[in-house]
């Protein structure tokens, strides 16, 4: 009996070859099968169709024709987020050259829980890490952004759970106060956690208000234990920005410990443009950034920037077979205190090499793209009668809803569009009313694809 080929070794190339044209073929037709930005007939169609491409999951005897008919079943039922019409979500199109090298890491399969199992992956995580806390912190000057480092997570979400559990370690416990508009995954890591019930401000303007947090802290800080401020550089519903600087120097004349999440609006560090939006990051004892929203990474692409490398101590872990005190002493690096996972993927490769490919000029401009996308659309919407605009947009979320429509209308106009599979919108809650969301992150968008989404939600508007 013959055993299946192996991607890696020096036949590993040879074995793949084939496999990729079956792949990249599968992805072709299934694209073209699609037709649109997601399949057509809502989930009852879809899984129908998935269920026939897959017919019995693990059958007695294999079939060697399965990656194909797979490969093109997920294909044929993907939310494309390359279509320009694909734009709910925080979801970006990845860029070939990153979905490239994610099959090296696939390939190769370093496991990060150990230097013998990822010797040069290893390294290049160290000094990826360390450059991307640079961008963070370099601005400082301080004397400490030149050991400022980075964890590589799984996404904001274990950032964000990161962040709460190094604020905890370094005080022994800590009570969250974020705002309405913190990302869900703050305050269910604060439950993860066993933290103190978190204080919600409420953000009626859509952001943290500097007063509200003064009145806060006021009340709980010294009293009620130490305090971990969340703010948020690019909120999920709207793309909006806390106010950096004055939350800062709230936090610094409080003593409480400051966290932002940047999971959207880190990547417009690499914009000069931009950049400057994000003043006062560099303040943050920890900064989320997600590279798989504004980075054009495929998932998880994920990282949590530490001001201070000693909070790091935190996580220190001792298992003899992965890190014993005496491999450790002599040379080998330990790596299992840089996660709480122990097998770990090689995010970093092919964060690496969308850095080194693009430049920061590459990447800059991807994000003034999708920045002036979003100001089009805007434009569009101020312009047009049938369209409300909900306000200009702050990266690249825009919030708009047909003119008079109601709360319901709004809701059923998206899912009219997603049943059809024309267009993929999100919605958002905001002063007290549902929007349609367009969150533009495919640079590759024309100006006549907004249109012709405008046309669309128009066209699927009851009057
Ligand atoms: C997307 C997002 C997260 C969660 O990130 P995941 O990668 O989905 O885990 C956290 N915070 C903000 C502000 C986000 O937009």
């Amino acid at each position: 009996m013959s055993l299946p080929p192996l991607a890696s070794g020096p036949d590993g190339p040879s074995a793949l070859r084939p496999l990729l044209a079956t792949v990249l073929d599968a992805l072709h037709e299934g694209a073209r099968a699609r037709g649109g930005p997601l399949p057509a007939g809502g989930p009852t169609a879809v899984a129908a169709r998935v269920r026939d491409a897959v017919g019995d999951v693990l059958p007695e005897k294999g079939d060697p024709d399965a990656v194909r008919a797979l490969v093109r079943a997920l294909a044929e039922g993907a939310a494309d987020p390359a279509d320009p019409l694909c734009a709910a979500h925080l979801h970006c199109p990845p860029l070939a050259v990153a979905t490239a090298a994610d099959l090296a890491a696939s390939s190769l399969n370093p496991s990060l829980d150990s230097w013998d199992q990822a010797p040069a992956a290893s390294e290049l995580e160290t000094l990826v890490t360390h450059a991307l806390a640079q961008e963070v912190y370099a601005d400082t000057g301080a004397p400490q952004a030149k050991t400022a480092t980075a964890l590589v997570t799984t996404g904001g979400t274990e950032a964000n759970q990161l962040a709460l559990l190094l604020a905890r370690e370094a005080h022994g416990t800590v009570r969250l106060v974020c705002g309405a508009n913190a990302h869900h995954s703050l305050t269910r890591a604060a439950w993860l956690l066993a933290l103190p019930q978190p204080v919600v401000l409420p953000t009626p303007r859509g952001t943290l208000d500097p007063a509200a947090l003064h009145a806060a802290l006021t009340d709980l800080v010294g009293p009620r234990g130490p305090v971990l401020v969340a703010a948020t550089a690019g909120t999920t519903d709207a793309g909006l920005i806390d106010p950096l600087p004055a939350l800062a120097d709230l936090c610094a004349a409080h003593g409480a410990r400051l966290h932002i999440d940047a999971a959207y609006g880190g990547g417009l560090l690499f914009s000069d443009r931009h950049r400057a939006l994000l003043t006062g990051l560099e303040r943050a004892h920890t900064v989320t950034l997600d590279l798989h929203k504004l980075g054009w990474q495929p998932v998880a692409a994920g990282l949590l920037a530490v001001r201070d490398p000693h909070d790091l101590h935190a996580l220190h872990h001792r298992a003899d077979y992965l890190n014993a005190d005496d491999d450790t002493d002599a040379g080998l690096p330990d790596l299992l205190g840089r996660s709480l996972r122990t097998t770990r993927r090689p995010d970093i490769l092919k964060i690496a090499v969308t850095l080194k490919t693009l430049g920061r000029t590459g990447l800059g401009t991807l994000v003034d793209e999708v920045c002036t996308l979003a100001q089009e659309f805007a434009d569009l919407l101020a312009a047009h009668p049938a369209f409300e605009l909900h306000a200009p947009p702050t990266i690249s979320t825009v919030l708009f809803r047909p003119t008079g429509a109601s709360d319901d209308t709004v809701a059923a106009v998206r899912r009219t569009l997603l049943n059809d599979g024309r267009a993929v919108l999100g919605r958002a809650r905001l002063d007290g009313r549902l929007w349609l969301k367009a969150t533009l992150l495919n640079p590759h968008t024309r100006p006549g694809d907004l249109a012709a989404l405008l046309n669309l939600v128009e066209g699927s508007t009851p009057r």
